[in-house]
């Protein structure tokens, strides 16, 4: 059943009558949390039904009975598991002081606590190494890994490789592509130092045979290859130009105003990403910019080791930073779900479509004294903190901060040890029952 109409409902919990309620009509029942889904246009308190690793209703008031698991969830946010499109995550290479190695991190450790369901892998592999890639990682991952795949060949593995203008060839990186459709969403150029357009152009090359976008990274600042050309003539609409708030490239010009390529790229289609990482977000820049209301289209965090620990801490702060500029809730979530689901051609995730894969972050908003850092260290104070309550993957519960999911120890039986049931529970290991009862003193 992928998904459950009122009718469907009725035969459901007709047949549960029948079956002693063997087969209920949903497995989890988020109820009373206000649910953001921007894609359909919701922004109200509304009940969440699950079943079979899918969103099967969303309505003012489903029926608890009909639900295995029935979770509370008044005055927290109910949205899309959060998007992250620029993250690295080719770890475990044993590489040094590279993104196809130690630079890069283990995702799993680190989307599910702050609500991420799915990341996109911004050029760390290309097409020499992506399949390493995907058996060392994307495979293994509980969260949902994608990738941006880098037009040099070697991937992202520092100066050496990333200036090589000798591998950067459209047609192998397509072919790749094409050979995992889906998985690979784009293709990235990054990092680039020379004043040739090759990255650039090849990237755009590829994107063209494989009908997907290119993420750009413009590299070291270049008089011969200027940011307005880019985004008004080297680009295609829907390719994206990532860290659009670093300043390191004319985003502004020295009068504070935005660079009026921005704003040409922006009317032609042309899509700007967050990326925010360790030097590619600045208060001097993104603040003026949004008072000249240049939004992003998409919030990401360039998420690796040295991002993390730095002015980036993980998506839900780089979301707070857009509402400490005023940016409101719902327009912050749109940026972090719906929006880069659609940049990256994934539009079955990013929303809570009945049929969609149950792909959920419940979050909370909490008021306090916050202070948030850019790439400089310099900080802005702030009054509200998203918290990330629970996650929730292809329907089961991942992450759970404050045991918003689970029972009560003292009111369990003396003996207990399982407290959940693998059709929401994502956590606690599944144990066997034990079957050999304890060992008897016979008095021989
Ligand atoms: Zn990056």
């Amino acid at each position: 059943m992928r998904f459950i109409s009122s009718t469907a409902r009725l035969t459901a919990l007709t047949c549960m009558a029948g079956y002693g309620f063997s087969q209920p009509a949903y497995d989890l029942l988020l109820e009373g949390g206000h649910v953001i889904d921007p894609k359909n246009d919701i922004s109200a308190v509304r009940d969440v039904a699950i079943k079979d690793g899918r969103i099967a209703a969303v309505a003012a008031h489903l029926d608890p009975a009909a639900a295995l698991k029935v979770v509370n969830l008044a005055g927290l946010y109910v949205t899309p598991g959060l998007v992250d499109i620029h993250v690295h995550v080719f770890t475990g290479t044993g590489e040094r002081g590279s993104y196809a190695g130690d630079l890069s991190v283990y995702p799993d450790g680190f989307t599910f606590r702050a609500g991420v369901t799915t990341v996109a892998d911004a050029g760390c592999a290309g097409w020499r190494n992506f399949e390493d890639f995907k058996d060392r990682i994307i495979d293994r991952s509980k969260t949902r890994v994608l990738a941006f795949l880098n037009i040099v060949g070697n991937g992202m593995r520092g100066g050496k490789f990333e200036d090589d203008l000798a591998d950067m060839e459209a047609a192998p990186a397509a072919e790749m592509a094409l050979r995992h459709k889906g998985l690979i969403v784009g293709f990235k150029t990054a990092h680039y130092n020379g004043p040739e357009w090759t990255p650039v152009e090849h990237a755009v090359e590829a994107g063209t045979i494989a009908k997907i976008p290119v993420m750009v990274d413009f590299g070291s600042d270049r008089r011969e290859r200027p940011i307005a050309e880019l985004l008004t003539k080297k680009l295609r609409p829907g390719d994206i130009y990532t860290h659009c708030y670093s300043g390191l490239r004319h985003e502004l010009d020295e009068s504070g105003n935005l660079n009026p390529g921005m704003w040409e790229g922006r009317k032609r289609g042309v899509i700007f990403d967050v990326g925010h990482g360790g030097g590619s977000f600045a208060w001097r820049v993104a603040v003026p910019a949004l008072k000249q209301g240049f939004l992003p289209d998409s919030i990401s965090t360039d998420l690796h080791v040295g991002s993390m620990n730095a002015g980036m801490k993980d998506m839900l702060n780089v979301m707070d930073k857009f509402l400490a500029m005023g940016v409101s809730v719902d327009d912050v979530i749109r940026r972090s779900t719906w929006n880069p689901a659609r940049e990256i051609q994934h539009e079955e995730l990013g929303n809570l479509s009945a049929g969609a894969p149950a792909d959920v972050a419940v979050l909370s908003l909490e008021t306090g004294r916050f202070g948030f850092t850019d790439m400089y260290g310099a900080r802005l104070q702030a009054t509200q903190k998203l918290v990330c309550e629970v996650t929730i993957r292809n329907g089961k519960v991942v992450y759970d901060l404050n045991g918003t999911t689970r029972p009560d120890w003292d009111k369990l039986p003396k003996n207990y040890t399982q407290t959940g049931d693998p059709r929401w529970d994502g956590i606690t290991p599944q144990r066997r029952p034990a079957t050999v009862p304890p060992a008897r003193n016979t008095g021989k």
